[in-house]
């Protein structure tokens, strides 16, 4: 099913789509409150843009830096071009381990590469151990959003998915009461596994260490506890120095939830004694994208979140219905570079007001590169027929003035004297709005007899 079509099923639940749009919009106005309390905000916004400009112009030489410097902390670095072969260098280094459950904190890549269904059918079991990611994982679903997986659940049924899978009293959606269950849960995991894999916020290429921020801080409980630590890193996390990260990580936590910080930003250097780290590094379409003048700038995302949160389609159409693993505005102009006929419907999936590009802690020019892409698609015959119909029938009416005055006069006619030939279930937009009543005449008839005399 396209966006549209996964957006209509959402839509039936109204009551979910009105909390849906107004928590993330209580998100967007806390970040907006953190944002003009910071002192130089847009001055750390411009800054952390230019940093990435330097990292995209620069990408190889940091990345090479970065490797060096992590295998001189004894640290395996490993190239993956795809998610196949990701998936196949973290099974390898956990088979090698002879060990069957795992623990994994919070990572999109991974959710990119589908490792968790990878790693089960080789009868791995993976535990996700981030709370909102857990939840979704009982409930056998991916995350709707980047950095709140489990918007989309009332704490009711939270409590129902965890009476059936936790043993939790039935009934019992105290949020203070579930937190305590899950932790006790995910604690006897973290106990017995000896591999942990993490995702990384930032990867410093002057030192060779990642950074992994986390509310919770699962991603360190794993670390800590597990024989091996595997972090799993798309390569335009690279940020050249330490330095660099104070730009970052106060504009991460702020425009992701209005905090001043993250709870936990945690810094893997090397392993401890007698631990193991391996850090993969995924391309996956990146390189293709650098080289893009269009739409390289989307590269520079830290996935905070803040262009979901303002989108006022992703608010009211529920991150399932963008059918990839990032959803929202960046994940409508990531995705169809990955595959443009899965997801060529998704840069449509938008207003174009702009709101996500003006919320960007990095400026990326989103609402630019949505407009881009449907032009890409149209180009490269993506678009469906029946939208490629209707733009050429609005090319003809809108080009010529003579065929926009019938084809005014017509529609008005019709409406008022056979409704019924607009107002049916074939016309998506009468299914949810009230459609309006003919005027007696157009603004042009209007403006003849009443202004221009004047
Ligand atoms: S595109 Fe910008 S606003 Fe959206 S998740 Fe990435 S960094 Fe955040």
């Amino acid at each position: 099913m396209n966006h549209a079509e996964l957006a209509d099923h959402f839509n039936k639940d109204e009551s979910r789509v009105d909390w849906h749009d107004k928590t993330l919009w209580y998100i967007r106005e806390k970040r907006d409150k953190a944002a003009w309390q910071t002192p130089d905000w847009e001055l750390l916004r411009s800054t952390a843009s230019q940093i990435k400009n330097n990292v995209l112009s620069n990408l190889h030489e940091y990345l090479l830096q970065f490797e060096r410097k992590a295998q001189q902390h004894g640290v395996t670095v490993h190239w993956a071009s795809t998610p196949e072969e990701h998936n196949q260098i973290v099974y390898s280094i956990i088979q090698k381990h002879g060990v069957s459950n795992i623990v994994k904190s919070k990572s999109m890549l991974t959710e990119e590469c589908h490792l968790n269904e990878y790693l089960s059918r080789h009868g791995i079991d993976v535990v996700d151990t981030d709370l909102g990611e857990r939840i979704v994982q009982l409930a056998d679903e991916p995350p709707s959003h980047i950095v709140l997986p489990c918007i989309h659940w009332k704490k009711e049924e939270i409590g129902e998915l965890f009476h059936k899978h936790l043993g939790t009293p039935k009934g019992n959606a105290d949020p203070q009461f579930l937190t305590a269950a899950a932790r006790e849960h995910l604690r006897q995991r973290f106990m017995t596994s000896k591999v942990a894999i993490t995702g990384v916020n930032f990867g410093v290429a002057e030192t060779g260490e990642v950074v992994v921020c986390t509310n919770e801080g699962n991603a360190d409980l794993g670390v800590q506890l597990a024989d091996v630590h595997i972090a799993c890193m798309g390569i335009e996390k690279i940020i050249p120095q330490r330095k660099h990260l104070g730009v970052f990580l106060r504009l991460l936590a702020r425009s992701a939830t209005g905090q001043p910080i993250t709870t936990y930003s945690s810094h893997f250097r090397k392993a401890r004694e007698g631990q193991e780290m391996h850090i993969v590094l995924v391309d996956n379409g990146r390189s293709e994208r650098l080289a893009s003048d269009d739409f390289r700038n989307a590269l520079k995302c830290i996935r905070c979140g803040a262009c979901f949160n303002t989108c006022p389609v992703y608010r009211r159409s529920g991150g399932h219905s963008y059918h990839t693993a990032v959803a929202g505005p960046i994940g409508s102009i990531l995705a169809p570079g990955l595959d443009m006929k899965q997801h060529g419907d998704l840069p449509f999936a938008s207003t174009l007001c702009g709101s996500c590009t003006h919320v960007c802690p990095v400026k990326i020019d989103i609402h630019d590169q949505l407009f881009k892409w449907r032009q890409v698609i149209v180009q490269k015959g993506y678009a469906s027929v029946s939208k490629k119909a209707g733009m050429k029938l609005m090319t003809l009416v809108l080009s010529n003035p003579s065929v926009y005055k019938i084809a005014g006069a017509t529609g008005r006619w019709l409406i008022k004297y056979l409704p019924f030939v607009v107002n049916n279930r074939l016309n998506s937009w009468y299914k949810q709005r009230e459609m309006p009543t003919a005027p007696k005449q157009s603004f042009n008839e209007w403006y003849n007899q009443n202004r221009k005399q004047s």
